[in-house]
Parts: C-alpha cells; sequence; structure tokens
C-alpha cells in the first residue's frame, strides 16, 4: 500500500468550499487505496491576521507567545478538514504540532524539528483512519509551542514524510508546479515536469517562495520525492527528485528566482590589509545578521577598499547602525546604505557544462539598460543584484533571453 503525505496550503484551505474540495481530493486518494496523512496550513491570510493582532498589543511582540497567537491558525483548519471528510465517511483524526508530538529546537518563530514521534499517526493509519496534521507547529523539549518560520507547513510535510517513511510528498498549492520563474511576474513561465533536489535547494534559496527552503533541505537529505501539484484541478504536476543518471542531458537554466528582501551595505575606503573583512563582518555577526553576497575590490593608487555587502531587508537599519562605529574606527568614516536593491539569480545543473551563460545574462540586462550593482557565481547559479525598480523587467528580459517560454526550443 502507497504512503502518501498531502499537503495543501493557505489559498487551498483559503475557504470553507475550498476546505470541502480538498476532502473531496483526500477521499478520492483514500478510497484508491492509499494510506493517507495530510498536512494543512491556516486560511489564506490567516497567519498575516495573527500577526497584526500580536502587534497590535506590543511592538515587536514577545517571541514565546507570539507563537502560541500565530498557531491557532493551522488548529482551525485540521479540525474543519476532519468535519469534512467525516461528513463524506473517512474516518479522519486531527492532530495539533504537540499531539503528534512534532518536537522543535526552542528558537520560536523559526523553530527546527527535532524528532517527529510516530506512534500516534501510526495508530491512526493502522486503524484505517486520515491523519490531519497541523501544518508550521511544533513543541520543544519544554512544552512550550513552537512555530517554524513562514512557509513552514511544507517542511511539517516532508518531516511527516520522512518519519512515516511515505512514498511521496506532494505539495498542493496554487499553482499547478513549479515553474520556470514566477508565474505572477512572468506569465509566459513555462512548467518544469522534473527538477533536481539540488536546483531546486538553489532556487528556493534564491527566493522562489513556491516551498520553504528547509523542507527541500529535509527532502534531499532523506531522500523523500516531492511533488508540486495543484488543488484546483488535476495534473501530474513537478517533480523533485535526486539528480538522474549522468548521462542524461541536463537543461542549462532551469529556472530564475528573484529576492525583494535585500538591503546593501558599502563601506567605502577602508585600509587593504589582513583582518578587515573581520573587523567590518564581526560586528554584523554579533549582531545575528546574516550576510549574502561580498564584494571587495582593491584600488591600487590609494591602497584602499570599497567593501559591499547585503543583508535580509528586515536587518538593515541594525546594520548600518553597528557597522557606523567601525567605519569611523577603519578611518572611513563613511557607509552608503541602499535597501531598495532586489537579486535575481539564474539557477541551473547545466550550467556546469555550458560556457558563456554569465556573458549571455550580463548582455540580455544591458539591453533594458539596467545596471548591475553585485554578481555572484557558484557552480549551478549566476546571481545578480540591481536596482528594485527594475526587477521585473530583469526576470522577463532574461527569460526571453535564455529561451524559457513554454514550447521554445533551447538551442
Ligand atoms: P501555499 O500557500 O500553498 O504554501 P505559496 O504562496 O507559499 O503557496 O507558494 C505558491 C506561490 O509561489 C505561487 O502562487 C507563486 O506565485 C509563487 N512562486 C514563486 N516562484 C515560483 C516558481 N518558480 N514556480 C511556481 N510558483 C512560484
Ligand atoms: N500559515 C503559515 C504561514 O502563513 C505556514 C504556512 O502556510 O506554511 O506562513
Ligand atoms: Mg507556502
Amino acid at each position: 500500500m502507497t504512503l502518501l503525505v498531502q499537503k495543501f496550503g493557505g489559498t487551498s484551505v483559503g475557504s470553507l468550499e475550498r476546505i470541502e474540495a480538498v476532502a473531496d481530493r483526500v477521499a478520492q486518494s483514500h478510497r484508491a487505496g492509499h494510506s493517507i496523512v495530510v498536512v494543512v496550513s491556516a486560511m489564506s491570510g490567516e497567519t498575516n491576521r495573527l500577526v497584526e493582532l500580536a502587534l497590535g498589543i506590543q511592538d515587536p511582540p514577545g517571541s514565546r507567545e507570539l507563537d502560541v497567537v500565530l498557531s491557532t491558525g493551522e488548529q482551525v483548519t485540521v479540525g474543519l478538514l476532519c468535519l469534512a471528510l467525516g461528513k463524506r465517511g473517512v474516518p479522519a483524526r486531527s492532530f495539533t504540532g504537540p499531539q503528534i508530538p512534532i518536537v522543535t529546537d526552542s528558537a520560536f518563530n523559526k523553530a527546527r524539528i527535532v524528532e517527529i514521534g510516530t506512534e500516534a499517526v501510526g495508530a491512526a493509519l493502522e486503524a484505517g483512519q486520515v491523519s490531519v496534521v497541523a501544518g508550521f507547529q511544533g513543541v520543544d523539549p519544554d512544552g512550550n509551542i513552537t512555530t517554524l518560520g513562514r512557509g513552514g507547513s511544507d517542511t511539517t510535510a516532508v518531516a511527516m514524510a520522512v518519519a512515516m517513511k511515505a512514498d511521496e510528498c506532494q505539495i498542493y498549492t496554487d499553482v499547478d508546479g513549479v515553474y520556470t520563474t514566477d508565474p505572477r511576474i512572468e506569465p509566459r513561465a513555462a512548467k518544469l515536469a522534473r527538477l533536481t533536489f539540488e536546483e531546486m535547494l538553489e532556487l528556493a534559496s534564491l527566493g522562489a517562495k513556491v516551498l520553504q527552503i528547509r523542507a527541500v533541505e529535509f527532502a534531499s537529505k532523506y531522500n523523500v520525492p516531492i511533488r508540486v501539484l495543484s488543488s484546483f484541478e488535476d495534473g501530474t504536476g513537478t517533480l523533485i527528485a535526486p539528480e538522474e543518471d549522468a548521462s542524461v542531458e541536463q537543461p542549462m537554466i532551469s529556472g530564475i528566482a528573484f529576492n525583494r528582501d535585500e538591503a546593501k551595505l558599502t563601506v567605502l575606503g577602508v585600509p587593504d590589509r589582513p583582518g578587515i573583512a573581520y573587523r567590518i563582518l564581526g560586528g554584523i555577526a554579533d549582531a545575528g545578521i546574516e550576510v549574502d553576497m561580498i564584494v571587495q575590490n582593491v584600488s591600487h593608487d590609494l591602497g584602499t577598499t570599497d567593501f559591499t555587502f547585503t543583508v535580509h531587508r528586515g536587518d538593515f537599519r541594525l546594520a548600518v547602525a553597528s557597522l557606523e562605529p567601525v567605519a569611523s574606527e577603519l578611518g572611513s568614516g563613511r557607509v552608503l546604505g541602499d535597501d531598495r536593491i532586489a537579486k535575481i539569480s539564474l539557477v541551473g545543473v547545466g550550467m556546469r557544462s555550458h560556457a558563456g551563460i554569465a556573458s549571455r545574462m550580463f548582455q540580455a540586462l544591458a539591453a533594458e539598460g539596467i545596471n548591475i550593482q553585485m554578481i555572484s557565481t557558484s557552480e549551478i547559479k549566476i546571481s545578480v543584484v540591481v536596482d528594485e525598480k527594475y526587477l521585473e523587467l530583469g526576470v522577463r528580459a532574461l527569460h526571453s533571453a535564455f529561451e524559457l517560454e513554454e514550447n521554445a526550443v533551447e538551442c
């Protein structure tokens, strides 16, 4: 018998009508003889509403109590879905994170799963019941409720699939698969039939929010195939699985990801000597801020260097404040900041074996008059930082330059 984990995101359970439609879909899989574990998100917009409620009392809200508030969204949908399944004669049982239990560390608002109990869900499956699990939430070793970070129900689903040794983890959402880029930005984006874990990991970490990055990390580590599907229509979706046989030629570019949540900081004219990067970034790390791209280039005439890096936009003000004293100690005295930038990235495992991709990318951006502020590359991706106002134009220009549209023939 096949064991499937089926996860339904916020839009898929966004109204009673949608919950009834999900129940029909789950009932169909159950009647086909599969064992089913369902994971659900809160109704769309609900988690944002709960964040606003907490902010209305305290800004920023205490992180433990915020998780108590946020976890309620998913508790509503598991109950409603079980009622809808019951109405269809499908035996179902709801589980909150602590009831499973999904044990996490104590990092409120961004907890990591450390262990999952399999007994309760195993017994429900044994009894022929569909298990309906609340996504996004867990419990720490002291019994506190935790949440896994925005989009965390994807991670709950994959973690349940790993724990229960499921055959496939199906992520039902409001698009019918993973596309060459976000179809909301480029309507001509093409659906991908298959992606490697490595490519999906890169796309997710570079901003493609269709899957939470930690979900892909888990799936890759434990080799659980993920299938992204539409909850609105039937189809085969996109399979995310290990890289196929090396003899199968991989597409050169599989997709374009982008991220608006970035900000750029530059320390001007710091001395070119050992220890400077450490002085600049040490303070940033001490402030708990993650750094993404880094560029440093020495000016040979003056023996000084400009040091530029990017951080999450939410950390921008804190980063400027931590950097100013360091900059003046280093004799620079000037920090330039820009929180209106965006990062666009080309991703593809086939890039390894193709030369000239970077120049083709830069040519396409130049043709649209888009200035590149920073560049970073790895074996399977090239990222550029541009002015945020060029984000959509840049994504569309690259999509067309690399002929990623539906039915386009790769050259
Ligand atoms: P859910 O609520 O089901 O978890 P999300 O909103 O988190 O859904 O993820 C689905 C959304 O991801 C889509 O509506 C789409 O706008 C966005 N998205 C971003 N990049 C991509 C991509 N490459 N392919 C498909 N969808 C993408
Ligand atoms: N409800 C949570 C959120 O909106 C988790 C999820 O939907 O995956 O982020
Ligand atoms: Mg999501």
